[in-house]
């Protein structure tokens, strides 16, 4: 049974990590994915190739999501390639750890640029393509709730995004569109790995106190995702869904 048949897709920073994991599951599910990328083009075609073997449909479209320029493009292609647009999944990020007497103006601007401008400007390009049903789904993280040391930017940067989430499920509301979020507690992907986490003694520490035991896979947030983008979740708006393991 595909979920997600007849609807299109955006999927930003679809390249790698927990992005690629949601455009194969939203294509998995009868969605047909613009997978988007914004430095990694050779990640996005490996993504676009897996779902055409799978016998998906889905395209790679480069853009940075803090140009407006690019992101209004970015839906164009969608619509043009597609037709429509359904589902809007705002995944690309960064986060750069640093303790208060560390944080630079340059880190703050580059996280709340791409993690909560970035988001801002997608939805602010897709929503006038959006109809009754559709499904925006941001991508937060758990750090809202376990406030990890080191991370005043970052963390705020996803606040900021679970406040945007909330308004703008009352805005796109009454136009039938949902708005909601998905926290992710620590999840195996290229960002992790690259920023030393994996196999760390904070690995260690969070997963002490994870009541499931072990860190996440891309795995168990990609299928949370593509029930908030379909009309199983139609009565559901607003809301902030931790996958997390249990981690808060
Ligand atoms: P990742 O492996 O580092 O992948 C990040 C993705 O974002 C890449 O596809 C990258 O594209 C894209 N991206 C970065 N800057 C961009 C920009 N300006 N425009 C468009 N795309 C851009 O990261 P991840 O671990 O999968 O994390 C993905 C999301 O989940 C982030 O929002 C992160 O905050 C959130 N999250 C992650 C975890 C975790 O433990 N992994 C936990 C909670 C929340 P290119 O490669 O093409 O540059």
């Amino acid at each position: 049974m595909y979920k997600l048949k007849d609807k299109v897709a955006i999927v930003t920073g679809a390249s790698k990590g927990i992005g690629a994991g949601i455009a194969r599951q939203l294509a998995a599910d009868g969605a047909q994915v613009v997978v988007n990328y914004a430095s990694g083009r050779s990640g996005a075609d490996q993504v676009v190739a897996d779902i055409d073997a799978a016998g998906g449909t889905a395209v790679a479209v480069g853009a940075d999501v803090t140009d407006a320029a690019q992101v209004a493009a970015l839906v164009t292609a969608a619509i043009d390639r597609f037709g429509r647009l359904d589902i809007v999944v705002n995944n690309a990020g960064i986060y750069q750890l640093a303790e208060i007497g560390d944080t630079t103006e340059e880190l703050y601007r580059r996280q709340f640029d791409i993690n909560v401008l970035g988001p801002l400007l997608v939805i602010r390009a897709a929503a006038p393509h959006l109809g009754k049903g559709a499904s925006i789904i941001n991508i937060g993280s758990n750090v809202t709730r376990v406030l990890p040391p080191g991370s005043a930017v970052y963390t705020g940067t996803k606040g900021a995004l679970d406040a945007i989430t909330g308004v703008l499920a009352r805005e796109l509301g009454p136009r039938g569109i949902r708005v909601n979020a998905v926290s992710p507690g620590m999840i195996e992907t290229e960002g992790t790995h690259a920023a030393g986490a994996i196999g760390s003694a904070f690995q260690a520490w969070y997963e002490n106190l994870t009541p499931l035991g072990r860190i996440g896979q891309v795995r168990d947030i990609a299928p949370i995702v593509a029930y908030l983008a379909s009309d199983d979740a139609g009565w559901v708006t607003g809301e902030i869904i931790l996958g997390s393991g249990g981690m808060r």
